[in-house]
């Protein structure tokens, strides 16, 4: 299976961050042979980006919260408390 690059993963990093492009449409975009798993898993690495599990757009994982009932980070948009003030 094809490997990533650091500079590559950084690349994809910020173009991804900020779009609710998904893991299929980079890999289709940029021709890369790798497993949508261990794309996502790549993307933890170095600056992480992960998707917020509710919205499904793509933050830096220290931007998201762990939210124990989707177990998964959800943006700050995305946080209950947030919609009930
Ligand atoms: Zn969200």
């Amino acid at each position: 299976m094809a490997r990533i690059d650091d500079d590559l993963l950084e690349e994809i990093q910020s173009e991804l961050e900020g779009t609710c492009t998904t893991i299929s449409e980079i890999i289709e975009q940029r021709g890369l042979d790798i497993d949508e798993d261990a794309f996502e898993d790549r993307l933890l690495d170095g600056n992480a980006i992960e998707r917020c599990k509710c919205c499904e757009w793509w933050f830096t994982s220290t931007s998201l919260e762990f939210d124990p009932d989707r177990n998964g980070g959800v943006c700050e948009q995305c946080m209950p408390e947030l919609h009930e003030s």
